[in-house]
């Protein structure tokens, strides 16, 4: 549930009582400035702690962490152990400097950030019957000079500006990221 102020929020606890009552994992994600045509705001989201506060007065909810220790959710767990949820706060915390994820656009393209403005072409490669051991290279070469941390750097803003908005940059669409 990506949660986005004055157009989902109210629906938090209602959507909580669902997933335990039909026993499966809600995870709820901060509204983030991914793409170009979402409007984000600052003041549009709902911060994790707030998230938290609206689900924790009513359930209690005890922190189990993030899985295998570089998981983007972080996990809760009802205290009544009918459950669990997980909370991604890619905005107020974010966590760049563990982040592993690399998609691949529908154009083959390597993107090693959500916010990329552009991708590696893996699909040239692909054609040219580059065998496995240099499509590794060209992976891993991409991977080690990246230098994505793009949701580190507006949090400073985002607590000091009042209406705090997307960085101006041209981004890669989400729906030709897949997430
Ligand atoms: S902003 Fe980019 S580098 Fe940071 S966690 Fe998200 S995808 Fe990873």
């Amino acid at each position: 549930m990506v949660v986005e102020r004055g157009v989902n929020d109210g629906d938090i606890l209602d959507l909580v009582e669902f997933s335990r009552e039909h026993t499966f994992a809600l995870r709820f994600i901060e509204f983030m400035d991914v793409g170009n045509s979402n409007s984000w705001k600052s003041e549009k989201m709902v911060w994790k702690r707030e998230i938290l506060a609206a689900i924790g007065a009513r359930y209690p909810l005890r922190k189990v962490g993030r899985e295998q220790g570089t998981a983007p959710s972080v996990d809760y767990e009802f205290v009544d152990g009918q459950g669990d949820i997980g909370v991604i706060a890619s905005v107020t915390e974010p966590f760049c400097s563990s982040c592993t994820r690399a998609r691949l656009t529908v154009g083959r393209k390597l993107v090693t950030c959500l916010f990329s403005e552009t991708g590696h072409d893996l699909k040239s490669l692909l054609r040219s019957s580059a065998t496995d051991e240099e499509l590794v290279q060209f992976i891993s070469g991409v991977w080690r000079k990246r230098r994505d941390r793009y949701s580190d750097e507006p949090l400073e803003a985002l607590h000091s500006i009042q209406g705090y908005q997307s960085k101006d940059h041209k981004k890669i669409e989400m729906i030709s990221l897949g997430g």
